[in-house]
């Protein structure tokens, strides 16, 4: 039951269901893959599972007492510690002191639940001192406690305390549970599907991504962009140019750069439907209809140079080429090419 209300993750929740079932729960677990996809959430289920008076071995009622309490934060027996800003740094971290804290949590027996658990989210913002004295823990960990550590970065992470932890992958969520989890979402509350479809297309998978998506002006680049790859001639250069000299003025490097983000998924989907793909491939559906026409007026070696032309004009704007310059000759490029 409990689990059900994850949407996606379908190979995390089956790794997890088994070791419950099998009752071969490991000591430690190391949850990760992108940010938002459910894998803190995740966690809070697993150690309802553990806790739970109600359900059976594999899964949480979500109702009972001690499932209540853990999704209240409130249990005794179920600890989540997440990296917080500290007086002495700018960024957030896990200290020492924090680690010691939760070790000494974690040395009693567990208090009214079968399991304590600790979720350690963020894990790889543990300083170096947390770090080995957490892996003190890992190495003896207490008995009845399985250690839950998430991460969008394992890259970021000591390779012995990786190796101490039974990894479990967590992925991009599919589109039709991002949809779900959007269209029940308080923050996406009053939202027009149009604008929830935008989202899901846009944010790669992650919940928060598309909750934070400025879609007015998302909408407002492609129209922009759409009429620049309808005006493509030299002998509309004026116009081109006098676009390039606004967005130029108009726009900081980061806005730029999502502009030529923009430009360049267009440009792909252009290229998709030359190359015979449907409209369910686009990364812009919604306008199917106006890129099959330029899909159908330029030649497919032209999109692909054009492409490589924003490629170089990233690039470029990356070393901090002149952007008003730079994007005239990425223009005049697609003139060419076209
Ligand atoms: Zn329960």
């Amino acid at each position: 039951m409990s689990f059900e209300t994850i949407l996606g993750q379908g190979q995390a929740k089956h790794i997890i269901g088994r070791a419950l079932e099998q009752g071969t729960v490991a000591h430690a677990y190391l949850y990760f893959g992108p940010e938002s996809v459910g894998k803190k959430r995740t966690a809070l289920e697993f150690a309802k599972a553990l806790n739970c008076a109600e359900s059976g071995p594999h899964d949480a009622c979500g109702d009972c007492a001690p499932c209540r309490k853990i999704h209240l934060g409130q249990h005794p027996d179920v600890f989540l510690l997440e990296p917080t800003k500290k007086a002495s740094s700018r960024d957030t971290s896990i200290s020492i002191d924090e680690i010691r804290d939760l070790q000494k949590k974690l040395g009693f027996t567990p208090y009214e639940g079968r399991y304590k658990v600790a979720v350690v989210d963020g894990v790889e913002k543990m300083n170096l001192q947390a770090c080995n004295a957490f892996l003190k823990t890992l190495e003896e960990p207490p008995a009845a406690t399985v250690l839950i550590l998430v991460t969008a970065n394992p890259y970021q992470m000591l390779p012995t305390i990786i190796s101490r932890c039974q990894g479990v992958r967590f992925h991009p969520l599919p589109q039709e549970a991002l949809r779900a989890i959007l269209e029940s979402h308080p923050d996406a509350e009053g939202m027009l599907d149009e604008e929830i479809e935008l989202r899901v297309l846009r944010s790669q998978g992650q919940v928060a991504r598309a909750l934070a998506e400025d879609v007015a002006e998302i909408a407002r680049y492609r129209e922009e962009l759409l009429a620049l790859l309808s005006q493509l001639s030299f002998r509309r250069m004026d116009l081109l140019f006098a676009w390039c000299r606004e967005t130029g003025r108009g726009h900081d490097l980061p806005q730029i750069k999502k502009i030529l983000e923009e430009l360049l998924g267009l440009l792909r989907d252009v290229a998709l439907l030359q190359a015979g793909c449907g409209t369910e491939s686009l990364n812009n559906r919604d306008l199917a209809g106006r890129l099959g026409p330029l899909a159908q007026a330029k030649p497919r070696s032209a999109v692909l140079h054009m492409m490589e032309s924003v490629f170089r004009t990233r690039n470029l704007l990356e070393r901090n080429a002149n952007v008003q310059l730079t994007l005239e000759n990425m223009l005049m490029q697609f003139c060419e090419a076209a």
